[in-house]
């Protein structure tokens, strides 16, 4: 029997990741996630279909952000790592109580929640499960701890990348892959895109660093809560006595370190966190800006988190370096006032929101993304007779450049396309 896949979202975009694999007996839904740059969000389609198993490939919530809208008319089965369900609880459970603060309605309650999280089942990488007559497997995708990339076998193999990272970086080791596959779905973020060093833009890092504290200045670090934070601490180990860490970026740190076989080097960042400043109140952040020092906080994209309160306080001093640690979707607050000089978020109500930033700012690229060689070789390794393009702001150049180096068939669908795989 032929397996189709349809695409929900995510199909010549960054954000709201969906893809169902069906084999006209089983549905399964490979992430479920939103487009947050988009005013107002925006979701995946949702099929008519039943689903019976969804399968977030890693907690960030363009990739697990909608997850819980399926349990408004159903129960399917979850299946993820288990930390990948843990740090999409934290991430999901923020995301209702940011709306409860702003007074906005998000298309899923606590009770969703709940019930995706009583539906989950966690599952161990290269641990094959059967689901109908299409066999799973995950494989780590060293692209945030606990990530996943999904191989569905039956006459044929498909293989799913996720979200996607080869190299190794300090925090994880790069992607695990099996032999062969069929069909490879794979995402192209940089799929045009060199990326800079890993090790100058380390150097750069410590750079601006040194310079801030030597003046007894701020370094102001916006970061993902999940790995990009706990990165940034390993790369940044020398200074851990003068780093606080802020906002959300403290309990994915926490749950990250607790979930130590997916990292590497968690004893060194059991001995960072044991010297870095956990910031708890509003009497310790002013401390901080009185003092100096390295401040690490979400939110990356400056879209809420402490980070604002940081922002409003400090950006009349030109002495203070903003440090970006990488990629920023188009139209975010982080992107706008990298290319404008203003910081400007209409989600603010009733706060200072609106204004010029006088300091010192730099873009920095810690990418958690393979690069465009990189998706090449993930290509060369799997050799596939067929590539599908998703996850990015161009894909469809990414597959004519697939076809012409591989000689095979790539292409980058629409959402909505329903392919026969
Ligand atoms: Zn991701
Ligand atoms: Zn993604």
């Amino acid at each position: 029997m032929e397996i189709k896949a349809t695409f929900l979202g995510g199909a010549g975009e960054v954000g709201k990741s969906s893809i169902m694999i069906s084999d006209n007996k089983t549905n399964i839904m490979l992430d479920y996630g939103v487009k947050l740059q988009e005013e107002p969000v925006e979701y995946p389609l949702l099929p008519r279909e039943k689903i019976d198993v969804v399968i977030p490939s890693h907690a960030h919530l363009d990739h697990s952000g909608a997850v819980p809208i399926l349990f408004k008319r159903g129960e399917p089965k979850v299946i993820a790592t288990d930390l990948t369900l843990e740090l999409s609880y934290l991430l999901l459970n923020d995301s209702l109580k940011i709306s409860k603060k702003r007074r906005e309605r998000l298309p899923f309650s606590k009770r969703d929640l709940k019930s995706m999280m009583r539906n989950s089942t966690p599952i161990r990488y290269r641990t094959p499960k059967k689901i109908g007559g299409i066999k799973i497997e995950l494989f780590d995708a060293g692209h945030i701890p606990g990530s996943a990339s999904i191989l569905m076998s039956k006459e044929k193999k498909i293989f799913y990348t996720g979200d996607i990272k080869m190299k190794d970086s300090r925090l994880l080791n790069g992607c695990s892959l099996p032999d062969k596959t069929d069909v490879l779905i794979i995402e192209s973020t940089y799929g045009d895109k060199k990326q800079p060093k890993r090790e100058d833009e380390e150097k750069k890092l410590k750079r601006y660093v040194r310079e801030a504290l030597t003046n007894n200045d701020i370094a102001l670090i916006p970061t993902f809560a999940v790995g990009r934070a706990q990165e940034i601490l390993l790369v940044l180990e020398e200074f851990a006595d003068f780093i606080a860490i802020d906002g959300m970026a403290k309990q994915a740190t926490e749950i990250i370190y607790y979930y130590k076989r997916y990292i590497k080097n968690s004893e060194k960042l059991k001995k960072i966190m044991k010297r870095i400043t956990w910031v708890r109140n509003m009497r310790q952040r002013k401390n901080i800006i009185r003092k100096g020092g390295i401040v690490l906080t979400t939110a990356g994209m400056l879209g809420g988190g402490p980070i604002i309160f940081y922002l409003q306080e400090l950006h009349d001093n030109p002495k203070t370096k903003i440090l970006f640690s990488g990629f920023l979707v188009e139209d975010t607050p982080g992107y706008n006032l990298l290319k404008t000089g203003v910081y400007s978020n209409e989600e603010m109500v009733g706060e200072k929101n609106n204004f010029k930033v006088k300091c010192e700012m730099h873009r920095l690229d810690f990418s958690a993304h393979a690069d465009r060689e990189e998706l090449l070789n993930i290509i060369k390794k799997l050799s596939p007779k067929k590539v599908i393009c998703v996850h990015g702001d161009n894909p469809k150049k990414f597959a004519k450049d697939v076809e012409e180096i591989f000689n095979i068939d790539a292409f980058a669908p629409k959402i909505g396309e329903e392919i026969v795989l």
